[in-house]
């Protein structure tokens, strides 16, 4: 890593800290010529995600654009913005490690809802309001009905672990077309 100031190529490390929920490394450097001191981020390469829209359109996966959209519906739940990026980072990490290259759009939604139900039912709603397109009450009314079976099981069962997987079971059969 060469030294802003003088270009030369060693340096040696003050400090080493994690970021950004251990997927960086901030190190504090110091140039063993000029003595300057200058910080570098070392950082997992992420392999670029292309989401499928529901036209069938390709885009690349827009971190920026998921936490807008997470940001709108939560507002006024009392959720820190710290805890809304730490959300998108899992989110992140989830899409490069379950699905690879592609994901459809819906995916991601559901993706979100599973971690905005922990969170806040009022950010659920809204979210799962603009991302399914709600139709009419109709849709909510099964959207509450759905957070609420959820709760109730979650409360019932020892096994937070299985509820996860019913969760999952319950998504695939909504994304399905029939
Ligand atoms: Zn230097």
């Amino acid at each position: 890593m060469r030294c802003p100031y003088c270009q030369h190529t060693e340096s040696r490390v003050l400090e080493s800290r994690s970021t950004e929920g251990g997927q960086s490394v901030r190190r504090r450097r110091e140039c063993l010529r000029c003595g300057h001191r200058f910080t570098t981020y070392e950082r997992i390469e992420f392999v670029p995600v292309s989401v499928i829209k529901r036209d069938g359109k390709r885009e690349s996966f827009d971190r920026s654009k998921l936490l807008r959209g997470i940001v709108r519906a939560c507002e006024k739940t009392g959720i820190t913005q710290r805890r809304l990026e730490a959300i998108v980072d899992e989110i992140e990490v989830q899409l490069q490690q379950k699905f690879g290259r592609e994901v459809s759009s819906s995916e991601i939604g559901e993706l979100v809802l599973r971690h905005l139900r922990q969170e806040s039912e009022v950010a659920y709603v809204r979210f799962a309001s603009v991302y399914r397109k709600f139709q009419g009450i109709r849709d909510f009314v099964e959207t509450l009905d759905h957070l609420k079976s959820q709760s109730s099981a979650i409360e019932a069962s020892e096994s937070v672990q299985q509820n996860a997987l019913e969760e999952q079971e319950t998504t695939a059969s909504i994304m399905t077309p029939s």
